[in-house]
């Protein structure tokens, strides 16, 4: 059966969610815009949306061949990519290989200093309270995950998630400094990886000289994104 693209469900900052004639698939649709600073800074830049789905539905299809289980199930087109239904748990998972960011800031950690072991930290997904960084006994207060089972299945599988992208970025001369991921509940109650890992969402650094590749143009306007998103494409197709 052709799937057909039906009702808006959803707007964030970076995709559109739309229903679909199958109730146990949604359409994802990668917008041009591009946020930072909790939505303080915003921008548009044509293709941005595009490049983004590509990069996601290549980085899906690996993990999904190496056993992770995600939300992925075709790109339908440039911009639309057909997914399984999830209930998102509000958590943005960040996994960290070097120091830099929100990190740097906070801890004074050098900026660019190769972590001694793989970081995985939580952060609260609200954009009210600023996405505050917690631990896992504040998830089990706050009932975003309740038992230690599912955090440490979260924890893991960003770990793995981890390992497989450091391979594969590095393979294209790629260095991946960090990313955040995001998981959601499908229609049987697992806990699946979701949302989208992308330039967008990643730190990603030429290995030859350290010049950003990521949205990190963005945040510090160090020119326009679709260059590097589109060399990013270019590398890992
Ligand atoms: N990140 C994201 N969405 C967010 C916050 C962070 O995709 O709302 C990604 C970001 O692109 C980087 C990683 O998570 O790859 C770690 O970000 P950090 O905590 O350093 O945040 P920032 O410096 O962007 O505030």
């Amino acid at each position: 059966m052709e799937v057909e693209k039906k009702e808006l469900l959803y707007e964030g900052k970076g995709k559109k969610l739309y229903k679909t004639n199958n109730e146990d698939f949604v359409i994802a649709e990668f917008k041009d815009d591009l946020t930072a600073f909790n939505a303080q800074k915003k921008g548009t830049e044509y293709g941005k949306g595009s490049l983004n789905c590509q990069i996601s539905s290549l980085i899906f299809e690996l993990l999904n061949k190496k056993g992770i289980k995600n939300h992925f199930i075709k790109q339908i087109d440039d911009n639309n990519m057909l997914c399984k239904k999830v209930k998102i748990i509000p958590l943005e998972v960040v996994v960290r290989n070097i120091s830099t960011g929100s990190l740097s800031k906070r801890l004074g950690i050098r900026d660019g200093l190769k972590l001694p072991f793989t970081l995985v930290e939580l952060y609260y997904k609200n954009d009210e309270l600023g996405d505050p960084i917690i631990n896992d006994e504040h998830c089990k207060i706050m009932d975003i995950l309740d038992n230690d089972d599912d955090i440490n299945y979260i924890k893991d599988t960003a770990r793995q998630i981890n390992n497989i992208l450091i391979d594969f970025f590095d393979s294209k001369n790629v260095t991946l400094v960090d990313f955040k991921i995001e998981f959601g509940r499908d229609i049987y109650n697992n806990i699946i990886l979701a949302d989208e890992i992308s330039p967008d969402s990643c730190r990603l650094w030429d290995k030859e000289n350290n010049k950003k590749m990521d949205k990190d143009i963005f945040r510090e306007n160090l020119g326009n994104v679709v260059d590097a998103y589109q060399e990013i494409l270019s590398r890992i197709k």
